[in-house]
């Protein structure tokens, strides 16, 4: 197997994928060479992605479901609300990994290899992945490993766990045209806890129990919190398991460079990069975003370590603030985010969100949480 490319992608998860897709489909670079590298055969359904977006992405062929109507739900008030311009999208992880890897069969410039990289680092003009047995070296390594990942501590960061069942009743129960994003009438004594309901058939919904808090509990409690709301929010005496999934995402303040070394010729993709948003832990649409403007980069023949702009500083800043007020427990989770649904069109805090407001959206949104805690966290976040 040859050892040199021009570009090595480590890890073939959501963005190691993503960027192979945009490759493969793109002409220009044909006649690239392109070396995938993971620690594992990605087969599984082992994540379950939604976002939500204008229009239609490049992965729309897989998109399993959408929803364009949603609710949100506390104690005091229920929002239900139907999408104008976005559409909450579901895509699941098996159908992705397929999606991608057979798009590429037959591509003589795109080659595998199934190994732990046990290190990266850069040399002059390269970069280089080292396996247990094997040096590969390119022009750019685009890495989506936890190789720099910064250190994640309970002071600056909390972990968005959860425990989802995919159920199936015997007869029609659910809408599937309408999803809850939040139904935050659970007991909050862990932290900002909520249910998460998706709904794909009038028999079937994936039901999530969320947390955002600065430890994962114990299986037994996801079970029983889970059990509790089916049994008795949902008033759903039998069903069946058809899936589960668990998952352990970081809503971190630790800074994640963008890129590795005075060459950037190692640049940090997903998760890895910082392209998780750090007060929802929302990933995929994200990577979606970075991938695009780092494919029009490499296509201007212009380095693909993109610098932040000062839009995306006052997105991160905001986002940073929000997770501040979350972190030192200035508010609680549930306080704020009804604050938002309540005080503000629910598809401009989605906007907001998805880091495509407008400066009125998010002067409303600026109004509409408790100021204290936020000047406070702000003035934190500033440097
Ligand atoms: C269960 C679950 C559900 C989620 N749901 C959503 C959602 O609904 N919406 C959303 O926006 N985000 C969601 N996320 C968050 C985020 O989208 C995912 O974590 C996403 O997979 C991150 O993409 P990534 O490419 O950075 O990492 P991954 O997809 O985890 O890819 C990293 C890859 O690197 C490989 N790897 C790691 N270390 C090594 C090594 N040393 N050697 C070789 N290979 C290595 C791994 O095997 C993996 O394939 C979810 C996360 C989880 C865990």
């Amino acid at each position: 197997m040859s050892t040199s490319f021009d570009y090595i992608i480590a890890g073939s998860g959501l963005a190691g994928l993503s960027l192979l897709h945009r490759l493969a489909q793109d002409e220009q670079f044909a006649e690239m060479k392109i070396l995938v590298i993971d620690g594992e055969k990605k087969t599984k359904n082992d994540r379950t992605w939604c976002y939500w977006e204008k229009g239609e992405g490049i992965f729309e062929p897989i998109v399993h479901h959408s929803w364009s109507t949603l609710s949100f739900l506390t104690p005091e008030f229920t929002r239900t609300f139907q999408l104008e311009s976005y559409q909450y999208k579901m895509i699941l992880g098996d159908e992705f990994y397929r999606f991608v890897l057979e798009g590429v069969k037959g591509k003589n410039n795109i080659s595998f290899y199934t190994g732990e990289i046990q290190k990266i680092y850069s040399e002059a003009n390269s970069g280089v992945v080292q396996t247990a047995s094997e040096t590969f070296r390119a022009t750019y390594v685009f890495n989506s490993t936890n190789l720099f990942y910064p250190k994640i501590t309970t002071q600056n960061s909390l972990l968005q766990h959860f425990l989802g069942w995919k159920i199936k009743v015997n007869q029609p129960t659910f809408n599937p045209s309408e999803a809850t994003l939040m139904d935050f009438t659970l007991d909050q004594k862990h932290g900002t806890t909520f249910m998460y309901m998706l709904p794909t058939t009038s028999q079937e919904a994936l039901v999530e129990y969320t947390l955002f808090s600065p430890e994962v509990l114990e299986r037994e409690e996801y079970i029983a919190a889970l059990k509790r709301y089916i049994a008795e929010d949902l008033g759903i005496a039998e069903y069946e398991i058809t899936h589960e999934e668990f998952g352990i995402i970081p809503m971190s303040l630790a800074r994640f460079d963008r890129s590795i070394g005075g060459e950037k010729r190692i640049i940090n993709i997903g998760t890895a990069g910082g392209f998780t948003k750090a007060s929802t832990g929302y990933t995929f649409y994200f990577v979606q975003k970075h991938l695009d403007q780092l494919i029009v980069s490499l296509k201007a023949g212009k380095s693909p370590a993109l610098k932040k702009t000062f839009r995306e500083k006052t997105l991160d800043w905001y986002d940073r603030t929000l997770l501040d007020v979350l972190l030192t427990k200035k508010a609680e989770g549930r306080d704020v985010f009804a604050q938002l649904f309540k005080n503000v069109p629910p598809e401009s805090v989605l906007a907001f969100l998805a880091n495509e407001s407008t400066a009125w959206e998010e002067f409303r949104i600026r109004h509409s949480v408790p100021l204290g805690p936020f000047i406070s966290s702000g003035m934190n976040q500033l440097f």
